[in-house]
């Protein structure tokens, strides 16, 4: 199958509305958002009413999360399908929270575990039950500051330049990157910690570093069926934490403050940007900026292209915060017209075993 005829899947929006922090609380704030009993809706304030592919109010446990808005991604996975989950939101509204972007394995059976600890403990699970296929399991962890690739997992002192390439069958590649294959989820979860310590550090050196930059967390699952092990497919399966959406202040920012206000801007603006490409009815075969920015060029396939994508879209119920909310609700609305092509990603070597075998 090819591109051309593959069936049409929209980018799916999970809401999650995290409960009232204690800051909010103190300084007396009150909830904006109501939530429709039985339906994926939310409304602000008094009138203005959006419609999501879920909806989880801040009642809704991570296991919930889990199970209703991930699992179904995963089973794709297993399938050779590409998948994609995007956390999106303002500072503060729950994304690091949702991803799982602090672990640690002293949480190990906390019901707080975000989704890619979960993620993991499933793929896992799933491999032991196929017993007739053979598996390889890979992992990256980077960050984007700043426009540039930071290897989360790679400790050394003078770290290989990371640049980005386009190969024409198997997309886009990230050349340099640490890409550790696991053979257990122990190891898998190991990389996860490392990872995220990696960015911990920076955020203390660096004035919330973690709030100003993206993190993407990709699995690569490789499988091979059947008696001889041809029939073999490669999906991956791209975790990220996206920098803080909201606006940043019109601060007199001079030097390395202001080149990093522009780049932060530029990562979340170029993806508001590439959204509003593919999801315009009205511009079909627009021009689609994705080589604007380091992120939209490693989320091309993920937006309009070869993959099952989810965003999930954080926000703060307290009224303080209304306006960056609705700008949430507005931006994960659009999200929703994206349309994806996802196909079967046969490993092109096996393919091409196969056809010289055909051949034969
Ligand atoms: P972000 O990554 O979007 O900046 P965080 O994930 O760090 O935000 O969340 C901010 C705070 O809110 C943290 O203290 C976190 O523990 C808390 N929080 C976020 N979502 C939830 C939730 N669903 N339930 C309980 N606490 C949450
Ligand atoms: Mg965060």
């Amino acid at each position: 199958m090819t591109n051309e005829d593959a069936k049409v899947i929209p980018v799916r929006v999970a809401l999650r509305c995290r409960p009232l922090v204690p800051k909010e609380i103190n300084e007396g704030c009150q909830s904006c958002l109501t939530f429709v009993p039985n339906e994926p809706q939310v409304i602000v304030g008094t009138e203005k009413a959006f419609t999501y592919d879920y909806v989880f109010d801040p009642t809704s446990e991570q296991e919930e999360v889990f199970s209703t808005a991930i699992s179904p991604l995963l089973n794709g996975i297993f399938k050779g399908y590409h998948a994609t989950v995007l956390a999106y939101g303002q500072t503060g509204s729950g994304k690091t929270y949702s991803m799982g972007g602090t672990y640690t394995s002293a949480q190990e059976n906390d019901p707080s575990v975000g989704v890619i600890p979960r993620v993991i403990r499933r793929i896992f699970e799933e491999k032991e039950k196929r017993a007739d296929s053979e598996f390889c399991l890979a992992v990256s962890y980077l960050e984007i500051y700043n426009e540039d690739i930071l290897d989360l997992l790679s400790s050394s002192k003078d770290k290989p330049a990371i640049s980005i390439r386009e190969d024409p069958k198997e997309g886009i590649k990230i050349v340099g990157l640490t890409e550790r294959q696991v053979v257990s989820a122990p190891e898998m979860v190991g990389c996860l910690e490392l990872g995220n310590s990696a960015r911990t550090v920076g955020s203390t050196a660096m004035n919330a570093a973690s709030s100003r930059s993206h993190a993407i967390f990709t699995i690569t699952l490789e499988q091979r069926r059947g008696s001889d092990k041809v029939d073999s497919v490669v999906s991956k399966l791209h975790l990220v934490d996206l920098a803080g959406s909201e606006r940043q202040k019109k601060t007199k920012a001079e030097g390395d403050r202001l080149k990093e206000g522009i780049s932060i801007n530029r990562g979340l603006l170029c993806l508001g940007n590439v959204i509003s490409a593919l999801g315009d009815e009205s511009k079909k075969n627009a021009f689609v900026p994705y080589r604007d920015s380091k992120l939209t060029r490693l989320l091309q396939d993920s937006l309009g292209g070869n993959s099952h994508t989810l965003m999930i879209a954080c926000v703060s119920p307290a009224d303080s915060n209304m306006e960056e909310t609705i700008n949430t609700l507005r931006y994960a609305d659009r999200a929703r017209k994206i349309k994806n092509k996802p196909i079967v990603n046969v490993d092109p070597r096996a393919a091409e075993m196969n056809r010289l075998k055909q051949q034969v």
